[in-house]
């Protein structure tokens, strides 16, 4: 869809100590808590996460940290993903984007309205949806931009659909977040 483009903008997550290219564990030093807030499932959000976590086929391979949920944001470093009601931020190419994330404060939001302006589409929140939201916006906190990846979760032409990180797109996230 042509208006699938979402706002670029990356926060910087803790980082592997160097040299350190396992987790010891998925609880261990290098997770990222995600508080899911009402309005949203938390079943659809915790398999967006899970884009990033079983990225590329080796859950133990990254050097980005893992995304668990949790049930509030008390504990740093932490995601808020939350549902606003009405329009967002305007993306690169005049649109209304359906979700965005802010690093200053690690918030992900979906909004139930975007599209071209005036704006009057209204964004599906069926799992399939949130799924991609979640995972794109995940993308965007560990320091990815938009891509043309085929496939990939970070291309908004995949907007909604079932798209996964790609080999790329996780070599790219642990670049990112690697000392
Ligand atoms: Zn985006």
């Amino acid at each position: 869809m042509q208006f699938a483009r979402f706002s670029s903008v990356a926060l910087r997550l803790p980082k592997h100590a160097p040299n350190h290219r396992t987790r010891a564990s998925p609880t261990g030093t290098y997770a990222v808590f995600v508080f899911v807030e009402p309005g949203l499932s938390t079943i659809a959000v915790g398999n967006g996460l899970d884009v990033w976590n079983n990225g590329c086929g080796n859950s133990d391979a990254h050097r980005y940290p893992i995304f668990t949920e949790s049930s509030s944001c008390s504990t740093s470093p932490c995601l808020d993903v939350k549902l606003q009601t009405g329009l967002g931020p305007l993306d690169d190419d005049g649109n209304y984007a359906p979700s965005s994330f802010n690093p200053a404060t690690g918030t992900i939001t979906i909004y139930t309205l975007y599209g071209p302006p005036p704006g009057n589409q209204t964004t599906p929140l069926d799992d399939a949806s949130v799924r991609f939201y979640t995972a794109h916006e995940v993308g965007h906190a560990l320091g990815l931009k938009e891509d043309s990846c085929s496939g990939g979760v970070m291309n908004g032409a995949n907007f909604g659909g079932a798209s996964t990180a790609v080999y790329e797109e996780c070599q790219t996230a642990d670049f990112m977040n690697t000392t």
